[in-house]
């Protein structure tokens, strides 16, 4: 079979891949679907890695995929050849400190596909078939988009991100940064019930999306600055702030339009930045991080695979296996794309 695989920066090649062993007991062999291009696997195709995190040897990227089942292993109930699946591409081993403690996403010894973090790297799932244990699965209705169920897993971050912030039940969000994460963080706060949503980037492109995920006003950080300022008055407007691009001005424009006593959720991977601490301080801000997510997999794909929440919006395109390059050259051009994905036999 094949594989999207990254030898290093701008190396990128559809390379042959050691075939997904049969299924054994309490595993499925899967015929993957949607791929979708996450962050991480731009960074390594850009860059060949980020930070001290490098590509040392061929790895396969990906870990939003959805698929087909075609075959179980001994001793599987509740699935069937033929079901739709997303499949989780996090594996916490469940011995650590910090699986026993609940907080498998902080695992010391974490499995995430397509990952270049340990030696030998742990491979992604841009593969055509798949053999994994059915803990991994989700299973979607006959009737889902498997485009949408490839979104699973990002969907899955923007749900534990919510649930760092508490209640957001008539709260009024701001999420600064609109793309796939941010959008599907306007997405998951409406569904945790805010009731006043304003998403903000520097270009409209993303906005128009973000507006179309739920945010019911958008602003253009480039060319409205009186937004801003109004969102300043009384100390601050907004309840529940969501920083989702990455950026240290977004987070400075976050600490001076949240209220006293309001949460700030850093979603985005910013670096070092200089900030007005005095504001956390004399406002009573708590400041929160999130990582990754652990139940929310489920979660999330309850909500797609029963239709609550549209996804369409989000996705830019979709190419086939082969076309690959073309589809991350896509994905790095972020004045066009929002979501982009790649379709493999199971599709
Ligand atoms: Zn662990």
């Amino acid at each position: 079979m094949k594989a999207v695989v990254i030898h290093g920066a701008r190396d990128l090649r559809v390379d042959p891949f050691e075939d997904a062993l049969p299924p054994g007991p309490g595993e499925a062999q899967v015929a993957v679907a949607n791929g979708g291009i996450c962050g991480s696997d731009l960074h390594y195709y850009l860059h060949g890695g980020f930070g001290a995190i490098r590509v040392q040897q061929p790895m396969a990227l990906g870990h939003e995929v959805s698929g087909v089942v075609t075959a179980l292993g001994a001793g599987v109930e509740g699935l069937r050849v033929g079901d739709k699946v997303a499949v989780n591409p996090s594996r916490p081993c469940g011995a650590c400190a910090y699986c026993l403690r609940g907080q498998p996403n902080q695992c010391l010894d974490m499995r995430f596909n397509g990952s270049a973090m340990r030696m030998p790297h742990e491979q992604g799932l841009f593969r055509e078939t798949l053999t994994v244990p059915v803990q991994l699965l989700e299973r979607f209705d006959p009737g889902a988009d498997l485009a949408h169920a490839a979104m699973t897993e990002p969907l899955a971050v923007c749900l534990h991100a919510v649930r760092q912030a508490g209640s957001l039940v008539g709260q009024t969000v701001f999420v600064a940064g609109c793309g796939p994460i941010g959008c599907l963080t306007v997405a998951a706060a409406r569904l945790a019930g805010a009731t006043r949503i304003v998403a903000a980037d520097i270009t409209d492109t993303p906005l128009a999306i973000a507006r179309a995920m739920g945010a019911d006003e958008t602003i253009n950080l480039a060319t409205d600055s009186d937004a801003m300022e109004a969102l300043k008055r009384d100390k601050g407007q907004v309840d529940v702030g969501f920083e989702c691009s990455g950026a240290a001005p977004a987070l400075r424009g976050l600490l001076d339009i949240t209220r006293a006593g309001g949460r700030i959720v850093l979603v985005g991977m910013g670096g070092d930045a200089p900030l007005p601490l005095q504001l956390t301080v004399a406002k009573e801000l708590t400041l929160k991080g999130t990582f990754r997510f652990h139940e929310e997999f489920a979660t999330a794909a309850r909500v797609i695979s029963d239709g609550r929440i549209d996804l369409s919006p989000l996705l830019t395109g979709v190419y086939e296996m082969e076309e690959a390059v073309a589809a991350f050259d896509l994905a790095a051009d972020k004045s066009r794309a929002m979501k982009v994905q790649i379709r493999f036999s199971g599709g």
